[in-house]
């Protein structure tokens, strides 16, 4: 029974992140939903089933379209992978139930947002006011007792969740004048909601600390004279991956 569920959060974690690629490639070009199927991003043509199942058509097909042999990115394969993963490690680390279900729709969310930020150095409003919502689950469970949340932490440690690492990351903000963005400071708030005050600045710290790491090796990668610009939400989102998996054994290990 356990390796089933196992199976099935991975399996809905591969359709869904095939979808996911829709929403990264669809989202900023503000495509409607209903006005036609996948379709290759450089020459059209319409796709069939064969061609969108996750991970396996990337591979039969060496990651060119089956028409016009132009190259199709690894990354789709990649997030498809990626959301299978994080949805298997929700399942593995909490166990089938409400709370690991939200926190897959939690990493599916932060995985469009960091690939649309990736593209655009932009993150949509409609990411983050997904984020708030689904947060509102935790918040209103904390209330009772024997609700299935994993954490231990009153009602109101996810409403400071909401400014815990946002307020302070808004402050650096104004003071260094670019390099953060608002799209970061909303993914802090939104996120933090659904982490509460400890695991979202945990996640926060986490994520400066990767970003921090990822403009130096960017920066000895193309040398110093390219302005790297460093796409902090990809960051900040790996960083509350961790802490929304471990965040809690993090801090029984450390005694706090
Ligand atoms: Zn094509």
């Amino acid at each position: 029974m356990t390796i089933l569920w196992g199976v099935l959060y991975g399996l809905l974690g591969l359709v869904v992140g095939s979808f996911l690629n829709v929403c990264i490639y669809r989202i900023p070009r503000r495509i409607f939903w209903a006005e036609q199927n996948s379709f290759c991003p450089h020459c059209g043509t319409k796709l069939h089933w064969y061609e969108m199942i996750p991970v396996l058509s990337w591979i039969a097909l060496r990651g060119r379209c089956r028409t016009c042999h132009e190259r199709i990115s690894v990354r789709y394969p990649l997030v498809e992978a990626g959301n299978c993963l994080l949805w298997v490690l929700s399942y593995v680390t909490f166990g089938p139930g409400w709370y690991s279900a939200l926190l897959c729709v939690v990493f599916s969310l932060l995985v469009v947002g960091s690939c649309i930020d990736l593209d655009i150095m932009e993150l949509p409003n409609g990411i983050v006011i997904a984020l708030a919502v689904v947060g509102i689950a935790p918040f209103v469970a904390s209330f009772f007792e024997g609700s299935g949340l994993p954490h231990d932490l009153p009602w109101w440690g996810y409403l400071v969740g909401v400014v815990a690492a946002s307020v302070p990351l808004l402050a650096v903000a104004f003071v260094t004048r670019g390099g953060i963005g608002g799209g970061d400071v909303k993914l802090l708030a939104a996120v933090g909601l659904f982490a509460g005050w400890k695991l979202v600045l945990m996640g926060a710290l986490f994520g400066i600390v990767l970003g921090a790491i990822g403009a130096i090796v960017l920066m000895v990668a193309y040398g110093r004279g390219r302005k790297a610009m460093l796409p902090l939400v990809p960051a900040l989102s790996l960083g509350m991956v961790v802490s929304l998996l471990w965040g809690d054994a993090i801090l029984a290990a450390l005694g706090l």
